[in-house]
C-alpha cells in the first residue's frame, strides 16, 4: 500500500513539473491604455491597439523558450487601473516590466521619430533601458520619470514609447504586420540576451 502511494506521488510530481512554468522567471508586458482610454490617436489608429498587438506578439514569440514566461497586464481591449496593474506586478514579482506606449506631440506631423525610453531611478532599470536602446539602433534613453508604473513597480521597469503616432513613417511601420513582428522579435532577443 505504501509503495503504491509513493508511486502515485512521484507520477504526480513528474506530471506537475513537466507542465508547470515553475522554473520560468516572469516578464510582465504592460500594454498601455485600453477600453475607453484609447491613448494617443491619429487617422483612426489608436495607441491602445498598437501596443496590445505588439504585446501579444512578444508573448507569442517568447512562448517557444523555457527561460521566461511573458505575462500581459491585459490581453484584450479592456481598461485596468494603473494601481491594479502595479498590484499585479508586485504580486508576480517578475524579472522585469516593460510598459508599451506610443508617443505623440502637439504637431500635425512630428519630425521626431523612433523609440524613447523612461526608467526608474535604479541601476537594473537603466541597464534594461540601455539594452533595449542598443537593440533598436540605438534609441534615446530619456532617464527617470515619475510615472505610476515606474514609481510603484518594485521590479526593474521601463516605459517604452515605441514611436510617434503622429509621425507617418513610425505609425505606418508600427501598424504593419512586418513592423509589429520585427518589434516583437527584438524584445524576444532582448530577453534571450538578458542576464
Ligand atoms: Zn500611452
Amino acid at each position: 500500500m505504501k509503495a503504491i502511494k509513493l508511486f502515485a506521488v512521484s507520477v504526480f510530481s513528474v506530471a506537475f513539473l513537466s507542465f508547470s512554468p515553475v522554473n520560468k522567471k516572469l516578464i510582465v508586458i504592460d500594454a498601455g491604455h485600453g477600453g475607453n482610454d484609447i491613448g494617443a490617436s491619429r487617422n483612426g489608429i489608436y495607441e491602445k491597439e498598437i501596443v496590445l498587438n505588439i504585446g501579444k506578439k512578444i508573448q507569442e514569440f517568447n512562448s517557444v523558450q523555457d527561460k521566461f514566461e511573458v505575462i500581459l497586464t491585459r490581453d484584450t481591449d479592456n481598461y485596468s487601473q494603473l494601481s491594479e496593474r502595479t498590484a499585479l506586478i508586485n504580486k508576480l514579482n517578475p524579472e522585469m516590466v516593460i510598459s508599451l506606449h506610443m508617443n505623440n506631440s502637439p504637431h500635425q506631423e512630428s519630425e521626431r521619430h523612433g523609440l524613447e525610453i523612461y526608467t526608474q531611478n535604479t541601476e537594473a532599470s537603466q541597464k534594461l533601458a540601455l539594452q533595449i536602446s542598443q537593440k533598436f539602433n540605438p534609441c534615446e534613453v530619456l532617464g527617470e520619470k515619475n510615472l505610476h508604473i515606474l514609481r510603484e513597480s518594485k521590479a526593474p521597469a521601463v516605459l517604452v514609447e515605441l514611436g510617434f503616432i503622429n509621425n507617418t513613417k513610425d505609425r505606418e511601420y508600427l501598424v504593419s504586420e512586418k513592423g509589429q513582428q520585427e518589434t516583437a522579435q527584438k524584445f524576444y532577443d532582448i530577453f534571450n540576451e538578458y542576464h
